[in-house]
């Protein structure tokens, strides 16, 4: 048996953080991050239509990048005391998949994150509060999907959290908030959402229902990421729903080992954090190369590059290439600056994450420890994947 889970109901269009004053309900807690919604304006407005619809309105803020689980256990707490029937979310991917997991425990006082990390093991929620997400990055779509990450700093240890009782129920898709993003981030996220894209559509559990998503998706991507990167709001305004389509196929055809990789050497190196974006557009066209060697998933590939007017799988490599290359994405890790002594000491540990992360199962060929290894040796100098 195979589920498709969406939100009850997206809103997009500009402006329709508006939609929020016919929000039927008594008591909304809005949770947010750092104080770019606050700055641009996007929460007092958040705030104000919410008390237009005549709920009563409490703040949850501060909740920061990669959320801690102490973040989620004080968010669960205030709603505890509060009581609210709406959970509101608003900012980056953190801020929501923070009031994901609160919403867990304000519902499940008693459940632990151990409980939550079994995928698809969730309580059912909905007994206390209806969750709504409103994105202002254009990449995680975490508005739309089933999953949330959550930090234990001292075990370090990332929770990816699953289950499709988190997919939120009602999702604002306002482009007004991404025209707040800067360049660098503009492309990061972009190439998340091409990856997350072309991962559900060669996915082991893609299905007739995911693939238009992806399928569109992907040549939104391809038609809007570069002048959306440059400036052109119309564009950006494109990529905010392009993200959104992605999330919607990934969320129910999940992904693949570009994530798993990215998931593993996001910090595993001292010279800095690699962005997760950055990370799946260096990766993805290595693992293109690397997943083709499969026939099923040539042919899977081959489909993305006829619908993108290319000529098989080398050409759409060559035109994620060149993507990288306008969007200031470096080549290799060699190239980010990852330092070759470490890499090379770490390779076999973050090789064994990576095959172990919870998005290898989908992937349409399972690495071989060895292979994973060359296939990082090959993304770290730039050589050709062969193999
Ligand atoms: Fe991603």
């Amino acid at each position: 048996m195979a589920r498709f889970t969406l939100p009850r109901d997206i809103y997009f269009g500009k402006g329709t953080l508006d939609e929020l004053k016919n929000l039927k309900g008594k008591k909304a807690i809005v949770v947010v991050g750092g104080g770019s919604m606050k700055r641009f304006g996007f929460l007092d407005k958040v705030v104000d239509n919410l008390k237009e619809a005549g709920m009563e309105v409490q703040l949850f803020e501060g909740v920061e990048p990669d959320p801690s689980v102490e973040t989620v256990m004080k968010g669960a707490k205030a709603m505890q005391e509060f009581q609210p029937d709406w959970i509101v979310s608003i900012g980056g991917g953190s801020p929501i998949d923070a009031a994901k997991a609160m919403w867990a425990f304000y519902e499940y006082p008693d459940v632990t994150f151990e409980d939550l990390i079994v995928p698809f093991n969730f309580p059912t929620l909905r007994q206390k509060a209806k969750f709504l997400a409103i994105p202002s990055t254009s990449g995680t779509a975490t508005e739309v999907t089933a999953f949330s990450v959550i930090t234990d700093y001292a075990k370090g240890i990332k929770y990816p959290l699953a289950d499709f009782n988190i997919t939120p129920d009602v999702a604002i898709v306002d482009p007004d908030l991404a025209e707040t993003m800067p360049a660098k981030l503009t492309a990061h996220t972009g190439m998340d959402a091409l990856t997350h894209a072309i991962e559900a559509y060669v996915s082991t559990v893609a299905s007739p229902f995911t693939d238009p998503l992806a399928l569109k998706a992907i040549k939104m991507v391809m038609q809007y990421l570069p002048a959306s990167y440059n400036g052109c709001m119309e564009a950006r305004e494109q990529m905010h729903y392009a993200q959104c389509l992605a999330g919607m196929a990934f969320s129910n055809a999940l992904l693949g080992i570009v994530h798993s990789m990215a998931h593993k050497t996001g910090a595993a190196f001292s010279t800095g954090h690699i962005p997760h974006g950055c990370a799946n557009a260096i990766y993805l066209p290595y693992v293109i190369k690397f997943n083709a060697k499969d026939m099923r998933a040539a042919k899977r590939y081959e489909d993305i590059a006829w619908e993108l007017g290319l000529d098989g799988v080398d050409a759409l490599c060559a035109k994620i290439d060149d993507f990288n290359q306008r969007l200031s994405i470096p080549k290799t890790l060699k190239e980010f600056g990852i330092d070759e002594a470490e890499f090379k000491q770490k390779l076999s540990a973050i090789s064994e994450n990576a095959i172990g992360d919870a998005c290898t199962g989908s992937n349409p060929r399972i690495p071989t420890q060895e292979e994973m290894e060359k296939l990082f040796t090959c993304i770290y100098y730039g050589t050709e994947v062969d193999f």
